[in-house]
């Protein structure tokens, strides 16, 4: 992904308690400091729990490295009666630059099908704020060697009517179910099979310009210790880290894989 700045997004999930959650955030940002990360080779995101938010906003805003930061979910209704969504609205108003859509724990424990994420993803797009849209196959696909095919109809579901420009403006995140939370993470090739996949769908769909703009991360046990052979691939632009992305040292070695 040589012309795609590279993506590195912290999902805390339901973890963290305020005061861990600020200290994570001041510890990262000395932590990339000290390890002269440079922005302009991979961009920083961090998405923590809404009820920290507003405080990372506080923080990020007042320091002069660049943090970027999103939610984990966002409602596809505007407002009104949905007790304990979050809108749209709501995270532009705490600047949010990133949000989550169809993380695997959402499709699977809020049984979030593709017609919600993908409403979820166009709601996103029109608020402004840019979704991460998850994807990616189960144990049992992958054993039946279906993956790319499983992938790209979750791809085609969540993307169903959204404009050329709108997608250009998105990001993916190819994260095998099988890989996520279980320290199995996926080999290079894995990875790549699937995400160029991804671009060539993207391709096929709303032409070469527009698959060459989006990036497309890898999810699944990145550490620090494997996220620079993934990050060789040509069509792996980025990485949604889950448990690594607690660990400050962990977090800020792999957003200074290169
Ligand atoms: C995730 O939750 O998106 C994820 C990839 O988790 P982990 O890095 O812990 O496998």
């Amino acid at each position: 992904g040589q012309s795609r700045k590279p993506l590195m997004a912290g999902n805390w999930k339901m973890n963290l308690n305020h005061v861990e959650a600020v200290g994570l955030v001041q510890k990262l940002t000395w932590t990339l400091d000290d390890k002269r990360h440079d922005p302009e080779k991979s961009e920083v995101v961090v998405l923590p729990p809404f009820t920290d938010l507003r405080t990372v906003q506080t923080l990020v805003e007042g320091d002069r490295l660049t943090l970027g930061y999103g939610a984990q979910d966002v409602s596809a209704h505007d407002n009104g009666a949905y007790t304990g969504e979050i809108s749209v609205e709501m995270l532009a108003k705490l600047n949010c630059s990133y949000v989550a859509v169809g993380h695997s724990e959402r499709r699977q424990y809020h049984a979030e099908d593709d017609a919600l994420v993908n409403a979820k993803t166009a709601k996103a797009l029109s608020g402004g704020i840019t979704p991460i849209v998850c994807v990616g196959e189960g144990l049992d696909v992958r054993q039946a060697g279906q993956q790319v095919p499983y992938t790209l109809s979750q791809v085609d579901g969540a993307l169903a009517g959204l404009t050329a420009e709108q997608v250009a403006a998105l990001v993916i995140a190819y994260e095998p179910v099988w890989a996520i939370g279980t320290g199995e993470v996926a080999t290079p090739e894995d990875a790549q099979e699937v995400c160029s996949a991804i671009r060539s769908r993207l391709s096929e769909v709303h032409g070469a310009d527009v698959a060459d703009k989006v990036r497309i991360l890898y999810g699944g046990s990145v550490k620090s210790n494997n996220v620079a052979s993934i990050m060789a691939q040509p069509d792996v632009d980025g990485c949604l880290v889950g448990g690594a992305s607690l660990q400050v040292e962990e977090f800020a070695a792999i957003a200074r894989f290169y």
